[in-house]
C-alpha cells in the first residue's frame, strides 16, 4: 500500500471541512427558514380569510343599510299619495287648479315627485299636473294601472310610456273609495339616482338597482344607462330577506364582490358591488409586505448562516493547525526528553572507562617520573615530548569528564537541591552565557543590581534554567522587532520592603498581544515556528519559581516590549510578608 501524501491528507482534509460546512449550512438555513416561510403563510391565510369575512360583512351592513333606506323612501312616497287619496275625492281631484294645489304641496314633501295623475276605474287619465300632456289618454290595459287597481299600491318598473322617456311610477289605488279611483305620481329618476347611488364603499364601490331580468333600473355609476341590460352574471337570493354575497366578474374579466337583496317583494333587486382589487387592496399590500418581509428575512438568515459557517469552519481550521502544531511539538518534546535519556546513559557509560584512562593515565605519570628520578631515564627530547603527551592526555580526559558531569548534571534537572543562593552570581553566571549572543545581534545589555540584594532559597541549577530562558525569550523577541542593531534588554536585581527579592527583565522586543498574555504560561504556548519553540519555557520556570515559594509575572505592550519580574523571598530565616 502506497503511503498517503500530504497533498491527498490537504485534499481529504478540504472535503472534510466541505461536507463540514454543508451540513451546518443546510441546518442553518433550513431550520429557521421552514418555520419563518410557514409561519408566514399561516399569518397570510389567516389575514386573508379574516379580510374577506370583514369585507363580506362590511358589504351586507351596507347593503342592508341601504335596503331599509330605499323601502323607507318607496313608504313615505306611497303614504303621501295614500294621503291625498284619503282627503280628497276624484271629483275635486278631477279640477286641475286643484290638482295642482295638491301637487304643489305634494313637491313640498318631497322634491322626488316629477308629476301627479288622476285615473278613473276605466284607466282614463282625468286630470294630470305635470310637464307632459297626458290628460284624456287611456291606461285601462297598463301593466302599472291594473296592478294598482288588483292591490292597494303598485311601484313600476322604469318604462317609456306615452311620454316616450325612461321613468317609472307609484300608483295608488284605495279599496275604501268606491268607484276605485287611481292617483299616480311619476318619481324623478335622477332623484332617485343620486338616492340609490350616495353609497361610498371603498374608492370604486357602487350601488344600484336591476329588475328581475338584469334590466337596469338607475343609472350606473361606472357605465349602465337606464333601462340597459347588464353585462355581468349577478346572483339572486332565493328570499325576500337574504343578503347574497358572491364574486363575479363582468364581460371584460374584471372580477367584483357583490352584496344583492331584493327589494319591494323581489320586484328589484339592489346590488352593492366593488372591483375585487379595491375591496382586497390591504391583503394585496399584506402580501406585498409578507413577500418583502420574507425575501429580507431569508437574506438575513442565509446571510448569518454564510458568516456564522464561515467563522466555525475557520475556528476549526485553526483549532486543528493548533493540534497539529501541538502534536509535532509533542514529538519533538518527547524525542527531547528520550534524546536527554539517552545522553544521561551515554554519558554514564563514558565517565566509568574515562576514569580508568586516567587512573591508568596518572599511574603512567608516576612511573615515568619514577624512572626519571632513578636516573633510568635521561633527559631527553623524546621524554619532554611523552610528558607533554601525558600533561595533554589528562588535560582532554579532565574536558570529557567536564562534559559528561554536565550532562549528567543536566539530567538530574528535575530533583531540586534547595541550598541558599546568591542570585547575583547567578545572574552573572547567566550573563556571561548570554553575552556572545547578546554581542552578535547587537543587544545592549544593562544590568542595575543592587549590592545588597539578600540571597534567595532555592536550587541553583533550576534558577539559572529560569533565568536563561527569561534571558533568551527576551532576545529572540528584541531580535524579531530590531534585528541586528537597537535591542536593549535591562536586568534589574533589588529587594523589596516585604522582604522579597525581585528580579525584572525588561526588553524592547515584539510585545505580547493582548489576547495572548493569558495563555503565556501554559505548556505549548508557543507563537514561534515549529523546530524553533516547544511551548515549555515559560511554563516550567512558573513551575519552578512556584515551587520556590516564589512569583512570575509578565507585563507587556505590543509594539513596545515586556518585562517579566520574578519574585522570591529572601532567605532570611524570618518569615516574610507576601
Ligand atoms: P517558546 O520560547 O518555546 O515559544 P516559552 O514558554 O518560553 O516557549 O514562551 C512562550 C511564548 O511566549 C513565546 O513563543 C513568545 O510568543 C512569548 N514570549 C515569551 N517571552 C517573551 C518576550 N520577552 N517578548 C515577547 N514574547 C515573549
Amino acid at each position: 500500500m502506497s503511503p498517503i501524501t500530504d497533498t491527498e491528507k490537504q485534499n481529504d482534509t478540504l472535503l472534510q471541512y466541505k461536507s463540514i460546512k454543508k451540513a451546518i449550512l443546510f441546518c442553518m438555513i433550513f431550520v429557521p427558514l421552514i418555520p419563518f416561510i410557514v409561519s408566514m403563510a399561516i399569518g397570510y391565510y389567516y389575514f386573508a380569510t379574516s379580510l374577506e369575512h370583514s369585507v363580506t360583512s362590511n358589504m351586507e351592513k351596507i347593503v342592508y343599510d341601504h335596503r331599509q333606506m330605499i323601502e323607507l323612501f318607496f313608504k313615505e312616497r306611497i303614504s303621501d299619495l295614500e294621503f291625498i287619496q284619503d282627503s280628497y275625492t276624484l271629483n275635486q281631484l278631477s279640477h286641475p287648479e286643484k290638482l295642482k294645489q295638491v301637487f304643489l304641496n305634494l313637491v313640498k314633501r318631497s322634491s322626488a315627485f316629477s308629476d301627479l295623475g288622476i285615473f278613473n276605474e276605466d284607466g282614463i287619465h282625468v286630470a294630470y299636473c305635470g310637464t307632459y300632456t297626458l290628460t284624456g289618454k287611456v291606461y285601462k290595459k297598463a301593466d302599472w294601472f291594473q296592478q294598482a287597481m288588483q292591490k292597494k299600491s303598485f311601484i313600476s318598473d322604469i318604462f317609456l310610456g306615452y311620454r316616450q322617456a325612461p321613468h317609472f311610477v307609484i300608483a295608488v289605488a284605495l279599496n275604501s273609495t268606491n268607484p276605485k279611483w287611481v292617483i299616480r305620481a311619476s318619481i324623478d329618476t335622477q332623484t332617485f339616482d343620486s338616492l340609490v347611488e350616495q353609497v361610498r364603499i371603498g374608492r370604486t364601490g357602487e350601488a344600484y338597482i336591476v329588475n328581475s331580468e338584469g334590466i337596469l333600473q338607475t343609472n350606473r355609476r361606472s357605465g349602465g344607462m337606464l333601462m340597459e341590460v347588464l353585462d355581468e352574471t349577478i346572483r339572486f337570493p332565493s328570499h325576500d330577506e337574504e343578503i347574497l354575497t358572491f364574486i363575479s366578474h363582468d364581460s371584460t374579466g374584471k372580477e367584483f364582490m357583490y352584496a344583492t337583496t331584493w327589494l319591494e317583494g323581489n320586484k328589484w333587486l339592489l346590488v352593492v358591488r366593488q372591483p375585487k382589487d379595491d375591496a382586497f387592496q390591504p391583503l394585496r399590500r399584506a402580501a406585498y409586505l409578507i413577500f418583502g418581509v420574507s425575501i429580507l428575512g431569508g437574506f438575513v438568515i442565509i446571510g448569518i448562516a454564510f458568516y456564522t459557517t464561515h467563522r466555525i469552519i475557520a475556528r476549526m481550521k485553526k483549532k486543528d493547525i493548533e493540534k497539529d502544531q501541538l502534536v509535532k511539538q509533542l514529538i519533538g518534546t518527547s524525542r527531547m526528553a528520550e534524546l536527554g535519556e539517552m545522553a544521561a546513559g551515554f554519558a554514564h557509560e563514558i565517565n566509568n572507562p574515562l576514569q580508568i584512562i586516567k587512573n591508568e593515565q596518572s599511574l603512567i605519570q608516576i612511573i615515568v617520573s619514577e624512572l626519571k628520578e632513578a636516573g633510568i631515564l635521561k633527559r631527553s627530547k623524546n621524554l619532554d615530548e611523552l610528558n607533554d603527551s601525558l600533561d595533554q592526555i589528562q588535560l582532554q580526559i579532565s574536558r570529557c569528564s567536564q562534559i559528561t558531569q554536565s550532562i549528567l548534571k543536566f539530567s538530574r534537572l528535575n530533583e531540586p537541591v534547595l541550598t541558599h543562593v546568591d542570585i547575583r552570581k547567578i545572574i552573572s553566571e547567566v550573563s556571561g552565557m548570554m553575552d556572545n549572543k547578546a554581542h552578535v545581534n547587537g543587544i545592549d545589555l544593562r544590568y542595575d543590581i543592587s549590592p545588597n540584594t539578600p540571597s534567595v532559597y532555592g536550587d541553583p541549577t533550576q534558577l539559572q534554567q529560569v533565568l536563561l530562558n527569561l534571558y533568551n525569550n527576551a532576545m529572540d523577541a528584541v531580535i524579531e522587532r530590531h534585528g541586528k542593531s537597537g535591542g536593549e534588554l535591562s536586568i534589574k536585581m533589588n529587594k523589596r520592603n516585604n522582604g522579597w527579592v525581585e528580579i525584572s527583565i525588561r526588553d524592547n522586543g515584539i510585545g505580547i498581544k493582548k489576547e495572548n498574555m493569558e495563555k503565556l504560561f501554559t505548556p505549548f504556548f508557543t507563537t514561534k515556528p515549529v523546530g524553533k519553540g516547544t511551548g515549555l519555557g515559560l511554563s516550567v520556570c512558573y513551575g519552578i519559581i512556584k515551587s520556590m515559594g516564589g512569583k512570575l509575572d509578565a507585563v507587556s505592550q505590543e509594539g513596545v516590549g515586556t518585562t517579566f519580574i520574578v519574585q522570591l523571598p529572601a532567605s532570611t530565616g524570618k518569615k516574610l510578608v507576601n
